[in-house]
């Protein structure tokens, strides 16, 4: 496939929705309920001065029926009239073609994929059809589960379409550990997708990572920190009487306190900074060293492993490996590492041993 050459002509997130100040904020409510509510949040957002799109849901999937599942078409003219008030650009979620064809007839300037459309194959392949030729922006939310594959196919599936002005959007994995947000952010998986596509801008959308009004900030800052273009995040007139989401909404005034409350890191080739220099280079040394240790420690792995073989042992010896991974965790520990992070590692090491092991026995 030569998805890695078309991803090539990604374009940079300002060539398309253009923003003045960092971060990006694409603000609105989780749904449009009424033309009062779509109107007066559109008016206090554009107020506080933050946000460089408006957003909204019309067709809302939800998990059970007989929820509030969106005023659909019927809500577009709301969101007509922000546009002709207050001049930002519409952003809406679309599920199928006929979403996609209503809103294209009412001048809506940039579809998004939600997580539960992200996970359907088939779905993104007709959204991506329907998209053929049209200069529209997406933005690909993450689907529900944890698998950087899918989320990868959907973006790929835009590209072979022809979209160029394409974004990701980061909102969280539903995961069947207990966490303290509603979907886990599980950071590492956007981090891997930046390197499969390092011009594709990511946003992060702190609302439904969060799911409650007290976590939106620590989220928020997290992103920036791991070099996300901005945010879209869900704001209300009245939060506490949203119909969807009402606990992680916020007023466009409480968004404007949390923007001003961010630390805003600069993109690193923007940043003239350069103290950090020597520090790398030391950095580097250290890695190169512990790449060779590895490896030293994977070469007495494989002369172990012929005793074994000779002696007919088991490969996994449960007793040594706890006492190893408790006196090097109590080690670790007091040299100020943080606990999990010896442990996973340990863990890798083990199980890279156990599989050299394997092979050599059998
Ligand atoms: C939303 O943004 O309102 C939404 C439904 O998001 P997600 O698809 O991420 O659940
Ligand atoms: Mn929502």
């Amino acid at each position: 496939m030569q998805i890695s050459e078309d991803s090539i002509r990604i374009q940079s997130i300002n060539q398309w929705l253009p923003h003045k100040s960092k971060p990006l904020i694409i603000s609105g409510p989780c749904s449009a309920e009424n033309r009062e509510q779509v109107l007066a949040t559109a008016k206090r957002l554009y107020a506080t001065g933050v946000a460089s799109a408006f957003r909204s849901g019309l067709w809302k999937p939800r998990t059970r029926p007989g929820a509030f599942e969106g005023h659909g078409e019927n809500a577009l003219h709301w969101l007509v009239e922000v546009k002709e008030k207050y001049g930002f650009p519409l952003v809406v979620e679309v599920a199928t073609p006929r979403h996609i064809e209503a809103c294209l007839k009412a001048g809506i300037d940039i579809f998004w994929i939600g997580a539960r459309t992200s996970v359907n194959p088939f779905s993104v392949q007709e959204l991506a059809e329907a998209l053929k030729g049209v200069d529209v922006p997406v933005m690909v939310k993450n689907p529900l589960n944890p698998d950087l594959s899918l989320w990868v196919g959907v973006i790929e599936r835009f590209i072979l379409s022809g979209i160029t002005k394409i974004a990701a959007i980061h909102r969280g994995f539903n995961t069947w550990e207990k966490s303290r947000f509603r979907n886990d952010p599980l950071w590492d998986i956007p981090v891997k997708l930046k390197s499969i596509f390092p011009k594709l801008p990511i946003l992060c959308d702190p609302s439904h990572i969060a799911g409650r009004r007290d976590l939106l900030l620590e989220v928020a800052q997290k992103a920036l920190l791991l070099d996300m273009e901005g945010f879209m995040i869900e704001t209300h007139f009245d939060p506490d009487n949203a119909l969807t989401d009402a606990a992680q909404q916020i007023t466009p005034e409480k968004l404007q306190e949390l923007v001003s409350k961010l630390n805003i890191p600069v993109h690193s080739e923007d940043n003239p900074c350069r103290d950090i220099d020597h520090l790398r280079n030391k950095i580097d040394d250290l890695d190169s060293s512990l790449v060779t240790i590895l490896s030293k420690r994977m070469e007495m792995v494989k002369e172990i492993a012929k005793i074994k073989k000779d002696c007919k042992m088991t490969v996994l010896q449960i007793n040594r490996w706890n006492s190893i991974v408790e006196a090097r965790t109590e080690e670790a520990m007091k040299l100020g590492l943080n606990e999990n992070f010896v442990r996973n590692m340990l863990d890798l090491i083990h199980k890279e041993s156990i599989d050299v092991q394997s092979k050599i026995i059998s």
